[in-house]
């Protein structure tokens, strides 16, 4: 049984002073209505749109969704007709189903559209437009008098050419899909594409698990980015898909795909409008027509491909940066306190004055300074095993302070020496020389 999760979020935006858009989430119907006409009428159009889908009684499958539109688009079309004040509304409606697949193929989701809201996959880290928008610049994109770049700023690029309410009938786009855990399906009015580029959207996707706390961030971005329409936001997500990415995943490893004998036989049916990124996952199905397993075999195709590198971002530079930061201070706090710290110990069985820690510490061995010239054999008994084990110095100083005191304890126990052997450095620096006698027995 596939499962999904909805969350949503709506706003009126910065320039508006009404928000003529709505949303529906009734589990397993998910739309986006974004209403037009003067005064109230648009948010009267998607109003009744949406509850019209919401209350008419939903029979599984991709032509029942698409009758459940057109049933919307009666309600809203003879509302106008016998209101004045609302004669010309109309409103989008861009809605997502999880419908039966015909011949028992199991889960689908059926996609519908009527103007210009759209619905996006989020599939594998990648965003894609699986609607096309009924608008005079898609056209224009269409007869390649414009290009998309083009088209998403043109001034005309809100003239829609398909609405409800405008006429009887509506011809309605359909799309069917087939549903793997983790797709996202985004459902929207065009406030937000409007204003937020498609990166800025899969971030916000890849981003944030939870559908209303991704909705409602997306909202905000739309507004941030002008908020000069109303924004609504629909996010379906599939949270559980019958196990179906699984056994995609086993017949992928159990049969090699080789090309040339599973391209998907795309005769008698239509394509959605050539977009750049089309590349997968959606082939568009005539109302009534054989289902097309597009979306399983292209996932299979896909899956083989090498994933697409991640784009570097700021935020990701920054991450780095502060992990490299964090790193750096842990390596200097660990370099300090194996290196920077002195012990007294005994070097073969001479007393000695070492660099480090007695043992060493991970990779920091401890090394010699100073010698003293003073035998284990003259060492007190009671310190010896201290000795042996290393006496720790905060610094060389408190080192040599130890070994001066040593000397004294030796001397008021076994008198003057003889020799007088001089200590030698090892290390560098000024060289701290420490007299010491020693006394024949
Ligand atoms: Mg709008």
């Amino acid at each position: 049984m596939t499962a999904l999760r909805a969350g949503a979020a709506s706003d009126t935006g910065r320039l508006r002073n009404i928000n003529q858009d709505a949303s529906l989430l009734a589990d397993p119907v998910f739309a986006v209505a974004d209403g037009m006409g003067g005064h109230r009428a648009g948010e009267v159009a998607a109003q009744i749109a949406v509850e019209s889908l919401r209350a008419w009684a939903f029979d599984r499958t991709t032509d029942g969704l698409v009758e459940g539109v057109r049933t919307a688009n009666v309600a809203v079309f003879e509302r106008a007709s016998s209101d004045p004040e609302l004669r010309g509304m109309g409103t989008t409606m861009c809605a997502v189903a999880l419908v039966d697949g015909e011949d028992g193929t199991g889960d689908r989701m059926a996609v519908v559209n009527v103007g210009d809201s759209r619905a996006y996959l989020f599939r594998d880290g990648e965003l894609q437009q699986l609607t096309r928008d009924h608008t005079l610049v898609q056209t224009m994109v269409d007869d390649e008098r414009l290009t998309p770049e083009e088209a998403a700023v043109h001034p005309q690029r809100h003239i829609v050419t398909r609405a409800l309410g405008i006429d009887a009938e509506v011809e309605v786009d359909t799309w069917e899909i087939t549903p793997f855990s983790g797709d996202r399906f985004l459902v929207c009015s065009d406030g937000l594409f409007n204003e937020v580029d498609d990166d800025r959207i899969s971030s916000v996707l890849r981003r944030l698990g939870d559908p209303n706390d991704a909705a409602a961030e997306l909202v905000r971005m739309a507004n941030e980015g002008g908020g000069r329409d109303n924004i609504t936001v629909v996010l379906v997500d599939v949270v559980d898909d019958d196990d179906r990415a699984v056994a995609a995943s086993t017949a992928l490893a159990d049969q090699p795909l080789t090309t040339g004998d599973r391209e998907p036989d795309l005769a008698g049916f239509t394509t959605p409008a050539p977009r750049p990124d089309d590349t997968a996952v959606v082939a568009a199905v005539p109302l009534g027509g054989p289902d097309l397993d597009a979306g399983g075999r292209r996932r299979r195709r896909r899956r083989r491909e090498r994933p697409a590198p991640r784009r570097v971002t700021w935020r990701s530079l920054l991450f780095v940066v502060l992990v490299l930061g964090v790193l750096g201070a842990a390596a200097t706090s660990v370099w300090w306190y194996g290196r920077n710290t002195y012990f007294v110990g005994f070097d073969g069985d001479e007393v000695a004055v070492f660099r480090g820690r007695p043992g060493g510490f991970l990779w920091f061995d401890p090394t010699l300074v100073r010698r003293t010239g003073i035998d284990r054999d003259d060492v007190p008994d009671s310190v010896v095993g201290r000795i042996d084990e290393g006496v720790d110095q905060g610094t060389e100083e408190d080192a040599l302070d130890y070994v001066a005191n040593l000397e004294e304890q030796i001397d008021s126990v076994g008198g003057p020496r003889g020799d007088g052997r001089t200590t030698t450095t090892e290390a560098g620096g000024p060289d701290v020389t420490i007299e010491t006698t020693t006394t024949s027995p």
